[in-house]
């Protein structure tokens, strides 16, 4: 059986050189696949394999000193969803370009459980999505605002036109939790009286409340792409193909170099339009080599 896990940790690292090739060897002798990032402010990772090499990695994070308590998100998968192990050293784990900003002071951690009771008690709260744009297009929170941003450094500004609610409940809410803690503390920062991170971030939530609050599809940083946690029909899908107009939450990466852009697009317009985004692209002769599907 194969296991694909997902984790964070914001804690001192020393040497973080050396702490890369140390995961890499072990990683590397385990057969485990995946991406780690390490950094001074701490590591940052998604790793699949064995059930039991999953679990031989965990407790050899948690011997690390300051990683003791590392949560890990798990998911059960049918095929490994990396193809290599990836081990890279980054100055910061989410670059959000606030020099001095920490996460110490972040937003208060709201559970899975209370986001829901927010939800279901009609509690006035603002929610907002920290993801990138293409990340909220094919899903969302409910009534969650979507900042276009392009990357995080830009929350900067968004974070300045939300000034409206600085008396009011807000949420802010990642993939894993780990933008938010930066996210929230920039809010906090500029004088936030009541602001949250949801914590374990969406993986958390859609595992324990599929069919509730969550709309659409996931995007995830791995093979896999995107992740479909609803079963009724009306949570399915926020975005529709831009070839067919279609529901769907699938996306692809136009196969023409030039562009690249991320556009959402359902499985058979992508064979049928040559992984492309117009027939243009299609004539281009810089076409990504590797169908990846
Ligand atoms: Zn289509
Ligand atoms: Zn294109």
């Amino acid at each position: 059986m194969l296991k694909l896990i997902s984790f964070y940790k914001y804690s001192e690292v020393q040497n973080p050189e050396e702490i890369k090739n140390h995961l890499l060897t072990y990683c590397n002798n385990q057969n485990l696949k995946g991406k780690i990032y390490v950094a001074t402010e701490g590591l940052n990772g998604n790793v699949c394999g064995e059930v039991a090499n999953i679990e031989l990695f965990k407790e050899f994070i948690k011997k690390m000193l300051g990683f003791e308590d590392t949560l890990f998100k798990e998911d059960e998968i049918d095929a490994l969803v990396f193809s290599a192990m990836h081990v890279r050293v980054k100055n910061e784990l989410v670059n959000l370009g606030i020099p001095g900003l920490t996460n110490k002071h972040g937003g208060t951690r709201l559970s899975p459980e209370k986001l829901l009771e927010f939800y279901e008690s009609g509690k006035d709260f603002v929610i907002i999505d920290t993801r990138n744009s293409y990340e909220s297009k094919i899903g969302h929170f409910k009534n969650s605002i979507n900042p276009e941003m392009k990357n995080f450094r830009e929350w900067k500004n968004v974070a300045e036109s939300l000034q409206d609610y600085k008396d009011k409940a807000v949420v802010t809410y990642c993939t894993g939790g780990i933008r938010c803690e930066k996210a929230s503390a920039y809010l906090v920062e500029l004088g936030f009286k009541n602001v949250y991170q949801l914590d374990g971030g969406i993986l958390t939530f859609i595992k324990k409340f599929p069919d509730t609050y969550w709309q659409g599809g996931m995007f995830v940083f791995d093979g896999r792409k995107v992740v479909n946690p609803n079963s009724k029909e009306e949570l399915k899908y926020t975005s529709t193909c831009e070839h067919c107009a279609k529901p769907t939450s699938y996306y692809i990466n136009c196969h023409n170099l030039d562009c690249d852009i991320l556009l959402v697009c359902c499985k058979e317009c992508a064979i049928e339009k040559n992984y492309c985004c117009s027939e243009s692209c299609v004539q281009s002769s810089n076409q990504r080599s590797k169908i990846y599907e």
